[in-house]
């Protein structure tokens, strides 16, 4: 009998504001002395008040816009309750409904990878085991964190490794994170069963899989599992529903906690932060400001594809940065394209953009988008 795994994965992404999630302790934590950029808020003392970070917002509707996902107009944080010594105020504000992003979907060589939701949250503290004492750093306590959560489209380790992959190449391209893994800026979970090859449905169970901090111990860990519970549907016995980590150093995924004691996390809105509320015209600004990352992306790509082609870099006769020679092109442009200048006039936004994509044609993706939508506005008002 041959088995196909079935996986799901769980993306948490830091990201790279100048501030934390609800307070104004810098971010920048990476080999800061312990416990140096806390306060308060994000040592979770009683009486202290959290305020969102618009930047951290933003930045996560950014991630879901290129993932083509939809932005929900009304939003609420909410609290996850739980005690643990690295949160020491017995929750963590996260999102459970309405989350910032939902439905969207990424194309990958595998076929199209379905994204259920990305959630805003803020990280917690850390721990640190020596021989005979556990510490607490609370640096990392308030880090924002977008989770992003897929739909189970997965049936492989290198289709996973493939997906997360892209995912952190797309953070990087936005600006939304560093996304080093080995500085923590990324960490994965992943949900897998086994189904007999051929089957459509889901499988009654699932078995969840922490700590997984780098694309080897992902690989390691789908490999580990999927012959795991291979065996044990052989000999004709369930898997266990249950949350399982995964150890880097034995090799194996270790079981944290069955089905019985899942936690009850008792989520309710976060009664310290007013709901969330975008209107159109903030979401067609972040839309027009994907779109303009997006151009620098186009640029590159078609720079690495003049290398491989060998045409030299003289091809590309203009540097465009001077703001004379923009203007001329950027009146071209206009001259040539009288119906976007129109619509444009009558309130169509979306016809900057094209304009702007015109601009970039001429110079080949060397002018500053920047300038070239300040002199496209500053010629046509
Ligand atoms: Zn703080």
């Amino acid at each position: 009998m041959l088995y196909e795994s079935v996986i799901g994965l769980e993306i948490h992404i830091q990201l790279n504001t100048k501030s934390k999630m609800f307070c104004s302790c810098s971010n920048d934590i990476w080999k800061k002395p312990p416990n140096s950029l806390v306060c308060p808020t994000c040592l979770g003392l009683p009486g202290a008040l959290p305020v969102p970070n618009k930047e951290a917002i933003k930045k996560v509707q950014l991630l879901g816009l290129a993932l083509n996902c939809t932005l929900n107009k009304n939003s609420h944080f909410a609290r996850k309750n739980y005690f643990y010594p690295d949160l020491p105020k017995g929750y963590q504000i996260t999102q459970f409904s309405d989350a910032l992003c939902e439905k969207g979907r990424l194309e990958t060589s595998f076929g199209e990878v379905a994204i259920r939701r990305i959630h805003l949250e803020e990280d917690t503290g850390k721990s640190m085991y020596t021989k005979d004492e556990t510490l607490l750093d609370f640096n990392k306590s308030g880090v924002p964190l977008a989770e992003l959560v897929t739909e189970p489209n997965i049936t492989s380790a290198a289709q996973a490794v493939e997906f997360c992959k892209k995912i952190r190449e797309l953070a990087r391209l936005l600006g939304v994170s560093n996304a080093d893994m080995e500085k923590g800026n990324i960490r994965l979970e992943l949900n897998i069963s086994l189904r007999k090859e051929g089957e459509k449905a889901l499988p009654n169970y699932r078995v969840e899989i922490k700590n997984i901090n780098s694309f080897k111990f992902l690989k390691n860990a789908v490999a580990y599992e999927t012959k795991r519970q291979e065996e044990l549907l052989k000999a004709g016995k369930e898997v266990l529903q249950e949350t399982r980590g995964w150890s880097e150093s034995g090799k194996k995924t270790v079981s944290q906690r069955k089905k019985e004691m899942e936690n009850d996390y008792r989520y309710f809105p976060e009664p310290d932060i007013p709901p969330l509320e975008f209107d159109e015209k903030y979401v067609g600004m972040l839309k027009q400001e994907l779109s303009q990352v997006l151009f620098y992306k186009d640029k590159n790509i078609s720079e690495a594809s003049f290398e491989k082609s060998k045409i030299t870099k003289e091809k590309i006769t203009y540097s465009m940065n001077d703001e004379n020679e923009l203007s001329k092109l950027v009146k071209e442009v206009i001259a040539e394209n009288p119906a976007p200048v129109s619509d444009y006039r009558m309130g169509k936004e979306n016809a900057l953009q094209f304009l702007i994509g015109c601009v970039m044609k001429k110079t080949k993706g060397q002018s500053n988008p920047k300038m070239v939508l300040d002199i496209i506005k500053s010629l046509l008002e």
